[in-house]
């Protein structure tokens, strides 16, 4: 249902990129209408910075040269952070991971669970967020708070008449209709509803705590249901699960997914973009065991960042942006087994060579909200001196034939 507008920031204003809400009604400089995470990002100065060899200033010719040796002399290379990289940034990683025959993954965690991501698999009916706000006279929020995770979802796209159920294991941070359910019951509580949905009702404990919810999906014209992100460290039956029951709704009237990928702190700001682009190019979300084009193969909890750096099948890392946090705390925890180039504002792991860009508040391009509608980026703080992240990569694409000759 997603249909794919364009949204433009307005006249002298900017995007906040914190999350993958990227709201692009923000007034600059006092940062008007972002929510306080959007507004610290916002209001933080852009760092300048100069390339460094394990923290050694270098000049940029030099760093470049070295940095493609690094990754040249490599035995196995991980392309990793992404999610914050624009879809321009993103296609120029994707060359040098192709130019490499690296591995690629941003940290999207519904490559690492085992079953890979169920929802491509078993369906997954989604809309766009402006579709929850228009049409949906009800608004489950499953297993999710999103004032925590994506602040201004309820405030930009929930209309104020469409009541909100929230379902989970512990009381949202605002007022609700509350069903408590452990997160260990969440299949069960999902297959339960599914057989509501399809008038075959089954025997559960749960049933007496989804009985109001179960009446309410009932009288309902139309449902939108915000789900997260699979947890990490999950199987995917949970997502599975939930794509079910979203479906069985579906049946009965308008109902649909409203993902909400990445959040606050997660370095995620165009998570749906990542998700996008290696789609696209490789045929899956992430966990590419080698990037190609014409086929790369896609290896869920094989080829995901967390398990190649644990495992120690890579020695070497491209890391576009800031990793996602867990990937960040896996880098440092590998020391110098594994050796770092990163590309971007800030030096996330404190060795290896950093290649300095701009940050994703300050760099023009474009990125896909979660839900997929193209946003154009004009930069915060237009600074000649620093130079896009797109830029920055190309330009490390075409040293690496010198650095693979010198190798020779
Ligand atoms: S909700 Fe997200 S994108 Fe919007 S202002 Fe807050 S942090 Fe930024």
């Amino acid at each position: 249902m997603s249909d794919h507008t364009v949204k433009r920031t307005r006249a002298g204003g900017a995007v906040c990129t914190a999350c993958p809400l990227l709201c692009a009604d923000i007034d600059l400089p006092a940062a008007t209408r972002a929510c306080v995470h959007g507004r610290a990002a916002l209001l933080a100065p852009a760092a300048p910075c100069s390339p460094t060899h394990d923290g050694r200033p270098l000049a940029p010719e030099a760093a470049r040269a070295a940095a493609a040796r690094l990754l040249i002399g490599a035995r196995r290379v991980l392309v990793t952070g992404l999610g914050e990289a624009t879809l321009g940034a993103l296609a120029a990683a994707g060359d040098i991971a192709e130019a490499l025959g690296a591995a690629i993954d941003g940290g999207d965690p519904a490559v690492a669970i085992t079953t890979g991501p169920t929802i491509a698999r078993s369906g997954e009916v989604t809309a766009a967020y402006d579709e929850a706000r228009d049409r949906a006279d009800l608004v489950v929020a499953w297993f999710i708070d999103p004032d925590a995770s994506h602040p201004r979802f309820r405030e930009r796209f929930l209309s104020p008449r469409a009541p909100v159920i929230h379902v989970g294991p512990s009381p949202a941070g605002w007022p609700c209709a509350e069903i408590m359910i452990p997160a260990a019951d969440e299949v069960a509580a999902a297959r339960w509803l599914t057989a509501h949905a399809r008038g075959k009702p089954t025997v559960s404990a749960l049933a007496p705590r989804l009985a109001p919810l179960a009446a309410a999906l009932d009288a309902a014209a139309c449902v939108g249901i915000v789900m997260a992100e699979p947890a990490a460290d999950g199987s995917g039956v949970a997502e599975w699960a939930l794509a079910e029951w979203i479906r069985s709704e579906a049946h009965r009237r308008p109902a649909f997914a409203l993902p909400l990928p990445g959040g606050i702190g997660m370095a995620s700001g165009n998570a749906a973009g990542l998700a996008a682009f290696s789609t696209w190019r490789y045929g899956a979300p992430g966990a590419i065991g080698r990037a190609d084009r014409r086929g790369g193969p896609f290896l869920p909890a094989e080829a995901d960042a967390l398990r190649l750096i644990g495992r120690g099948e890579i020695d070497a890392v491209l890391v576009v942006g800031r990793p996602r946090p867990a990937i960040a705390a896996a880098l440092l925890a590998a020391g110098d087994r594994i050796g770092c180039v990163q590309v971007g504002a800030e030096t996330v792991i404190p060795r290896g060579i950093h290649l300095p860009a701009a940050g994703p508040l300050d760099d023009p391009g474009e990125m896909l909200r979660g839900d997929g509608q193209l946003v154009r980026i004009a930069g915060r703080h237009p600074a000649p001196e620093v130079l896009r992240l797109e830029t920055v990569l190309r330009r490390l694409l075409t040293a690496l034939p010198s650095a693979a000759e010198a190798r020779r």
